[in-house]
This record gives C-alpha cells, sequence and structure tokens, in this order.
C-alpha cells in the first residue's frame, strides 16, 4: 500500500469563513507582513511587521552570524523572496507567515543582519516577472535537492536544479543516537498505527544521495518518505536529532545511531555554501546565479506582481450574476458544461440534505496550474481545493480527474461553501468533517470512535500523511455523530 501522498491531489482545503481574498494585496508590494508569532504555550500572537525589519530578524534566525556581508544579502534577498512567493501561507489563520521551520525562523536582529536587509531593500529573484518560488537550506551537503524528492507533487523549476556544491562539501558529517521508544511516539503522532519499532530499514536513496523510501517495520503502514521521517522524528526529539535525510543507519542497544551529511531539507540556496563562497571572495549576484541559475535579481514593484492566475470571480454580485460564475483556464473551455452540471447537482444535492439555501451565486475558479492554485490559496501541492464563503478555487480539472478526485473536490468544496457560515464557530473538525461526509455520494460505514483532530492538525501537519490522517478522523468524528441521530448543525 503506498501511504504517503504521491499524487498532488487531496481533498483537504483551507477555509476561513469571512476573511477576504488575497486579490487586492496582490497588486500592491506589501512593506509589512502580518506575522504569527509563537508564543511560549502554544498560542500565536499576530505581529504586524514592516518586511525589512522581518527580513533582519530572519537573517538572524536562519543565517550565519558571522558570515561576510555578500552571504548576508544572498540570505537577505532570498529569505525576501521567499516571504513574498508565500505570504497567503496561513491566509486562514489572519496572517502571513508564522515564526517556526515551517515558514522562517526570527531571532532578534543584529546591527550585521540589519544591515543586509536594508543594503538589499525592495530586491527580490524574478521567475517571468514574480517573486520566484525557492527555497533554502542551512547545509546541503555537498549535493543540493530537487523540490519534488522532499515534497511529493512539487513542481521541480529549472532555476532550481540539484547541483554539485564543492563550497560545502569539506564540512565534517553529523551522528546522533535516538532511542527506540522516541521514534515509536514519532511515528504513532505522525499518524501511523504500531506500537513497536521492529526494525529501520533504508529501501531507496534519490540522485543526491538521500534517503527517498525508509521501511517501519512492526508499524501500519510499514513505510514512508525519508522526509516524512525526518519531519515526524524532528516533531518529537527536535530538528538536531536527524539534520537531513542524507544518512545511514546502525542499530544500537536502546535504539539507532544516524550518521549523515547535510543539514535541512537541501532544496535551493545552501547557507553554509554561499558564507563559503562569500569568504572566497564571491559578489552576491554571482553566488544567487550559482544557486538560482536563470533567475534575475530585481526591484519589487507593483507592477511586477499581478497575478497570473484566472481572474477570481466577482464578490459583489451585480444584478445578472450567474448561479455559478466558472472561470476556466482556456485549455478547458470544453469541459464547461460537465463542470457546471456537477457543481449545480453538488449544490441541490447538499442543499436538499442539510436544509439550508444555497448561496444566490457561486463564484468557481479553475487555475491553469499547480502553481497558480497554490499562489492564491496558500495551500501546499497536495491539496486539490479551497472555499472561502462562496468562492471556491480549484486545481486544473485534467489533474482532478486523473486522480479520480473530480467529483469528490466538488462536492467537498462546495460543502464548505453551503454550510460553513452556519458552523463558522465550531472547531474546523466540524467543517472538514461536514464537507468530507456530505462529498461522498454513500453515508460511511460505522464510524470509528477516534479523537478528534485540533485545528493545528488540520493547519499545521507535519506531513501530507499527518494530514490526511486528520481529516480521516475528523469525517469520523463527524459521521459519529450523525449516526448518533445528531442534526449536521449540532455537531460540535
Ligand atoms: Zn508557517
Ligand atoms: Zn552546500
Amino acid at each position: 500500500m503506498r501511504w504517503a501522498v504521491a499524487a498532488l491531489v487531496f481533498w483537504a482545503c483551507a477555509t476561513a469563513p469571512g476573511h477576504l481574498r488575497a486579490d487586492a494585496s496582490q497588486t500592491q508590494a506589501p512593506t509589512v507582513i502580518r506575522l504569527g508569532r509563537t508564543l511560549a504555550g502554544g498560542a500565536t500572537r499576530i505581529e504586524r511587521l514592516d518586511l525589512d525589519d522581518y527580513i533582519s530578524q530572519v537573517l538572524a534566525g536562519e543565517g550565519q552570524p558571522r558570515a561576510a556581508d555578500a552571504a548576508q544579502q544572498v540570505l537577505a534577498i532570498t529569505a525576501r523572496t521567499f516571504a513574498l512567493a508565500n505570504r497567503n501561507r496561513h491566509r486562514s489563520e489572519g496572517f502571513d507567515l508564522c515564526d517556526t521551520t515551517h515558514c522562517q525562523v526570527l531571532r532578534p536582529a543584529t546591527a550585521i543582519t540589519r544591515r543586509a536587509a536594508e543594503a538589499t531593500t525592495g530586491r527580490v529573484l524574478l521567475h517571468q516577472g514574480q517573486p520566484a518560488f525557492v527555497f533554502y537550506s542551512a547545509w546541503c551537503g555537498g549535493k543540493s535537492e530537487l523540490a519534488s524528492q522532499v515534497w511529493p507533487g512539487a513542481i521541480d523549476y529549472a532555476y532550481e536544479p540539484a547541483l554539485h556544491d564543492d563550497a560545502c562539501e569539506d564540512e565534517p558529517g553529523w551522528e546522533s543516537e535516538v532511542r527506540a521508544d522516541v521514534i515509536e511516539r514519532a511515528l504513532r503522532t505522525a499518524g501511523l498505527r504500531g506500537t513497536r519499532l521492529r526494525n529501520l530499514r533504508v529501501l531507496s536513496r534519490n540522485t543526491s544521495d538521500r534517503i527517498a523510501r525508509i521501511a517501519v517495520e512492526g508499524f501500519t503502514p510499514s513505510e514512508m518518505s525519508g522526509n516524512e521521517f525526518r519531519m515526524a522524528v524532528a516533531r518529537i526529539a527536535g530538528f538536531q536529532s536527524i539534520k537531513s535525510t542524507s544518512f545511514d543507519i546502525d542499530r544500537t542497544s536502546t535504539g539507532y545511531r544516524f550518521e549523515g551529511r547535510g543539514y535541512g531539507h537541501g532544496v535551493g540556496l545552501c547557507v553554509i555554501g554561499a558564507g563559503r563562497r562569500a569568504a572566497k571572495g564571491a559578489t552576491a549576484d554571482q553566488i544567487l546565479k550559482f544557486y538560482f541559475p536563470g533567475l534575475t535579481v530585481g526591484a519589487y514593484t507593483a507592477t511586477s506582481v499581478t497575478t497570473n492566475a484566472a481572474p477570481a470571480p466577482k464578490k459583489a454580485a451585480p444584478v445578472t450574476a450567474p448561479d455559478v460564475a466558472l472561470a476556466l483556464p482556456g485549455n478547458e473551455e470544453g469541459e464547461r458544461q460537465a463542470v457546471l452540471s456537477l457543481i449545480r447537482r453538488s449544490r441541490d444535492e447538499i442543499a436538499k440534505a442539510t436544509g439550508i439555501s444555497a448561496p444566490a451565486s457561486l463564484g468557481v475558479t479553475v487555475h491553469p496550474s499547480v502553481e497558480s492554485f497554490g499562489r492564491v490559496t496558500g495551500q501546499p501541492w497536495w491539496v486539490s481545493g479551497a472555499t472561502d464563503g462562496a468562492a471556491i478555487d480549484l486545481l486544473p480539472i485534467a489533474i482532478l480527474r486523473q486522480q479520480g478526485q473530480l467529483d469528490r473536490s466538488i462536492r467537498h468544496e462546495v460543502t464548505h461553501a453551503l454550510l460553513d457560515a452556519a458552523l463558522a464557530k465550531r472547531p474546523m473538525w466540524v467543517r472538514e468533517g461536514a464537507a468530507a461526509y456530505f462529498a461522498r455520494p454513500q453515508p460511511p460505514g460505522k464510524p470509528d470512535r477516534v479523537e478528534c483532530p485540533t485545528d493545528a492538525e488540520l493547519t499545521r501537519p507535519i506531513s501530507a500523511g499527518a494530514q490526511r490522517d486528520a481529516y480521516t478522523r475528523a469525517e469520523s468524528c463527524f459521521a459519529r455523530g450523525i449516526a448518533e441521530g445528531k442534526r449536521w448543525d449540532q455537531i460540535r
């Protein structure tokens, strides 16, 4: 059984009734970042930071404190590009970016990091006139990695290849030991089932020698991707425990010993490599050209960020608004009748089943690419749809069809558009559970008694697998309420 989501498509979707779509802000070059600051105890406080102030704190959190100015500037430009390209990531939570490794880590700025942020102000890496989707990691270990090898379904851009990075090859490797019970707990937290880990075994490596698949014998599923394994262990034992997926495994009397190279996912810019290059006299532009061949460094202006996504449907409905305003990419115009009738049928069936009246007009935007969908919705690669009020965003129809998820994705998102307002005050699992429940053509069998997922498990999962598990539990919790005789709007 393949458990990791190899396919792009997954019926997760983030919704938050009442917040605005991001299109207005996308025509302005933002100078402010709304940061979700993690507080002791796990709460999040939203802070508004000037973009360069934010960048100077990211450099302190992610960079090398003593690296030369050129290396600081390289990271300033890369981190600014990352921030602008990903600023919809936490839209559903009311801020742009968080302060954990999920987005970028912040520490108090220093004179050096402030100077680098100011020296590069407004400058980003551009791809077709927009901030590029770029990554960076602490140390690539001598071979950088393709995005698709870390995140299934991610797009590999020609400007972000897997490179041989001679500048950082001679860095010494790392070693660590993790107790078996810690790994077992990590696997359960990541959504696998099992109690005792019988063995850990490398199943396959990719071209950069990182672990592609790893066997976790004694657990179900019995294998996972190298990256999911690393993230699962990091969540329980810290990122120092397994610094990268480039490692060998030895068994010890109490657990497992890992011996590896590299620190981080290894995609894109290598922070240590950039520091070594700067120390040898390379300029910021030369270093960026090495790691991101084909990208240009340029000013980020209002006109450079006009989104190339299909136009968002008008929100304020004019008198003649159609009941479904469907925006399709040009190459999928031929699907119009089929998709329209699927949307209308889903809407009418769900309205009938729930007794709620559908919005007068539904706006549905089918995106021309995964990239465009991700840019507008802020959703990760494996998500197929997102709904905000009566506005629905979907992946290209061809991709949904190919994955056998077209019906289900449309029914899921239409359910959100119909029911979310009525369920706005409930935990997120109620809204997601309802959407999953009504997306099925038939009600599920008797649902398992499971722990209902927290909002964080649904919105900030450590892997595609963990998110899928959280959505499955949301559906079971919701279906259980129905099986106990509750009405859909009585489940809480
Ligand atoms: Zn984040
Ligand atoms: Zn490197």
